[in-house]
């Protein structure tokens, strides 16, 4: 480690103590750029990588909600407005027990590259909550997200920062949040983004993170003139990001052999069929039940339930040649990325974001596999509600063949971005690099032109 990322690194721990997700993703970045910073001193005088750290705004806020019984219950809201160089704030929103200020901030710090390396106009920023969506009821959800919104809304706004969803936000809770805005600002505007297709909402843009990080992983693959045909691949989580990876796995003749919640996984040799995942998005989406039950359902499938005090995930042991981890941060450490390697996998996108520790991150270059870090590979869905953005600015609605083929081709000009960064830097093939390389770039230029602010 170079001296100016350890001194860095120190001071980033001391102003932000108990924050470990947030200390992991600037280390990740400050390896990264240092090779950059050399190269180019005056970002370094300009303190553009300390100034990329502190948010520009950052929001915490009381949201007091009544459940169905008529108790009242009081969770945390917040927004973290990270860096608005190239465009207004964008990132999703996340509702889990687990949200607090570290993981937002990780996330928020992450959005930044991963939104310069879109190519499209869009800042940085993430929320939340420490809310449980799970066994709420509709209407407890709509209460909670009313009167999360009923602070947000003072914050946010077509051109200053314009969320979208995450874990636990999805189509229902865009919903309730949007309509609370509209009612509160008396304007109809693409404030969020994810809507619904009759209220400004997009073609493509639930699928987007899914079938981009998809995309991700054939244009990485075609590095080796190969394809995603045949392959069989690994999906953690069940959720948005993994059902949408599933689907276009199958689309391009691979095979999704397992998914997962917080509860376990299941593994089916036979493959996901667009059958099987019908059912599972029923599961998900609207009976919002465990993985568990697929496993009921078809009998080719096992599942095997979590092990808390196990130090390695048995998904990732499974033989396969592709991984999509999509679940959460961190659902790979060093040994499931060894384990990883050693079954033949040699082709990691990360639909989630920061799904794998840096000792896994270490293994994936080390063994010199096609490894596509969430910045790059996920990027996809956040690059499609940049497309929500314009065509509500528009007001027009693109087709599903015209988004669709604007995702792709971003996908395939984010891949190319970080070839060709990490090969000028010195690190062809290195996937971390190049994305966090290119990403760092366009924004550093961004805040050089507009002085100290
Ligand atoms: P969803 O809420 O739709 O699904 C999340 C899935 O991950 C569920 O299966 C959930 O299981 C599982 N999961 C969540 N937290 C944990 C945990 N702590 N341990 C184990 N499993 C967990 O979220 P998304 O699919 O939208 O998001 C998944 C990942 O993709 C996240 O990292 C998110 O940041 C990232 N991402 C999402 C984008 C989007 O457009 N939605 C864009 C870019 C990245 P359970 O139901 O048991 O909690």
């Amino acid at each position: 480690m170079s001296s100016y990322v350890s001194d860095l690194m120190a001071s980033v721990k001391a102003k932000n103590p108990a924050e470990p997700e947030f200390h992991q993703a600037v280390q990740e970045v400050a390896d990264s750029l240092s090779i950059v910073l050399e190269k180019h001193p005056e970002y370094r005088r300009a303190k553009i990588l300390e100034r990329i750290i502190e948010p520009e705004r950052l929001l915490m806020f009381r949201v007091p909600w009544v459940d169905d019984r008529g108790d009242i219950h009081v969770n945390r809201g917040f927004r973290i407005q990270m860096n608005s160089a190239i465009g207004p704030y964008k990132g999703g929103l996340r509702f889990h027990p687990s949200v607090n200020l570290g993981i937002l901030k990780f996330l928020a710090f992450e959005q930044v590259f991963k939104n310069s390396l879109t190519t499209l106009p869009m800042g940085g920023g993430k929320g939340g909550s420490d809310f449980d969506p799970k066994g709420k009821s509709d209407n407890e959800v709509m209460r909670f997200c009313q009167a999360f919104m009923g602070e947000l809304f003072r914050h946010v706004g077509a051109d200053t920062d314009v969320p979208a969803g995450d874990i636990g936000v999805g189509g229902r809770e865009i919903g309730y949040l949007f309509g609370m805005y509209r009612k509160l600002r008396n304007e109809f505007t693409g404030v969020l983004t994810g809507k619904g297709l009759t209220w400004g909402g997009s073609l493509i843009r639930p699928e987007a993170t899914g079938y981009g990080a998809v995309y991700f992983a054939s244009e990485m693959l075609a590095t080796r003139s190969q394809k995603l045909e045949g392959k069989t691949c690994l999906v953690s989580g069940s959720g948005n990001v993994a059902q949408y990876t599933v689907e276009k796995i199958n689309q391009l003749g691979g095979k999704a052999i397992t998914l997962s919640d917080s509860n376990g996984f299941i593994h089916d040799p036979d493959g996901i069929s667009a059958e099987k995942l019908a059912f599972v998005m029923d599961l998900k989406n609207n009976r919002r039940g465990r993985i568990a039950e697929y496993a009921d359902k078809y009998k080719s499938a096992t599942y095997t339930a979590t092990d808390a005090a196990a130090t390695s995930n048995a998904l990732w042991s499974l033989k396969a040649h592709c991984a999509f981890p999509s679940a959460t941060q961190n659902e790979i450490n060093g040994r499931d990325a060894e384990n990883l390697v050693k079954n033949g996998v040699y082709v990691v996108a990360e639909g989630a974001n920061m799904p794998t520790t840096l000792e896994g991150v270490n293994v994936f270059l080390e063994a010199k596999i096609l490894y596509g870090p969430g910045k790059a590979a996920n990027a996809g869905g956040v690059a499609t509600s940049g497309l929500e953005m314009s065509q509500n600015s528009m007001r027009l609605s693109w087709s599903r063949e015209e988004v669709d083929t604007r995702l792709h081709d971003i996908m395939r000009r984010i891949h190319k971005s970080c070839v060709e960064a990490s090969t000028a830097y010195g690190t062809p093939g290195n996937y971390v690099n190049g994305a966090n390389i290119a990403g760092f770039l366009k924004v550093a230029q961004a805040m050089m032109a507009q002085g100290i602010v």
